[in-house]
């Protein structure tokens, strides 16, 4: 039985897990692929106090910091639910194994919504990229497609606008769906051009992106834009469907936390981008994660008192 049982091995799940076992409390972490998002991100350049790395170098520099502490860690294992005792968690596998655990931190991450073309996977991080903030200011001089008009694509064009030489924004409805404060925003910057009714249909490119094409909804005619990056900003799927009955979770299925990372349900934390906690990024997912662990160990201190 674990004092704190980690579901999840990114950059909030191993910092729960090392702020865990500094406190000699019994300690687990199950990861369907430890390392998470990082494991796919090539360069990262806004990992603070290091001017630059990659992910898979990243990773293992998570792993080897959580060995050298007594985490039992339970790599390639997927939680299937997480069932609340009176006293507790069980927490159940895909592989029919179920561990119990005083409390539990859910840090399992999130994944970018794919447009599934032609061309999106082989050219991902050859131009395709889906996080403005990492990836934007490669792209500085160059000209880059923003898909999708919600409010993250619409936040996106405009921060990209200030680095790059030239942002179309491509939504795939006849409007905008984003705030009226940043469409006036958008409609203000004189490097943006916009086009709704547009429905990517390949991202084509040679060792990089070179271009993107698109169906005109309304004409039926197929159109390429020649450009060298594309962000693809359709949404964030939050990996929380295995606790839909459990916890409370946003529309978008983002595991509500309070500054804590207590849940609805006491003894259950969550942490990084499985949460409400705004900007998904590793040094923000980190500092969430050590915070939901030094919770959890609060909230043992106090249920244990006889
Ligand atoms: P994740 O990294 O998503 O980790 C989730 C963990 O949970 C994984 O181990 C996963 O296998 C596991 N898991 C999921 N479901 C289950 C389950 N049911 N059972 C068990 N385990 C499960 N951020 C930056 O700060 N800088 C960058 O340059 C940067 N570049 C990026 C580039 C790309 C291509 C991508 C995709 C993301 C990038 N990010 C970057 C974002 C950053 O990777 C994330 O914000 C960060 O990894 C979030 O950490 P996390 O621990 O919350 O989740």
């Amino acid at each position: 039985e674990f004092d704190v049982l980690v579901v999840g091995g990114g950059p909030a799940g191993a910092a729960a897990a090392i702020y865990a076992a500094r406190k000699g409390i019994r300690t687990g972490v199950v990861a369907e692929r430890f390392g998470g998002q990082v494991m796919d991100t090539l360069a990262i350049e806004n990992f603070i106090s290091m001017t630059s790395t990659e992910g898979p170098k990243l990773a293992a520099a998570l792993e080897e910091h959580v060995k050298e502490y007594e985490v039992d860690v339970m790599n390639l294992q997927r939680a299937a639910a997480v069932i609340p005792h009176e006293r507790g968690f069980e927490v159940k596998l895909e592989n029919g194994a179920s561990l119990k655990a005083h409390s539990v931190i859910l840090a399992t991450g999130a994944r970018w919504r794919e447009m599934n073309v032609p061309g999106e996977k082989e050219f991902r991080g050859k131009g395709v990229a889906y996080c403005p903030h990492c990836d934007g200011p490669l792209f500085k001089g160059k000209r880059v497609a923003v898909i999708g008009g919600g409010n993250s694509g619409v936040e996106a064009a405009i921060d990209l606008a200030g680095i790059v030489a030239r942002v179309t924004l491509l939504e795939f409805a006849d409007t905008l769906r984003a705030d009226a404060v940043l469409q006036k925003k958008l409609a203000s910057l004189p490097n943006v051009t916009v086009i709704t009714n547009a429905q990517t249909t390949e991202v084509t490119g040679d060792a990089n992106v070179n271009g993107l094409v698109y169906t005109d909804r309304v004409s039926g005619e197929s159109r390429r834009i020649e450009l060298e990056g594309i962000f693809v900003q359709i949404g964030l799927l939050p990996n929380t469907d295995f606790v839909k009955d459990t916890v409370e979770r946003t529309r978008f299925g983002e595991i509500v936390v309070d500054a804590r990372g207590q849940t609805s349900v006491p003894g259950l934390f969550a942490a990084g981008d499985c949460t409400t906690v705004p900007f998904k990024q590793i040094v923000i997912a980190m500092g969430e994660g050590a915070k939901a662990s030094l919770a959890a160990f609060d909230h043992l201190i106090r249920e244990s008192v006889p």
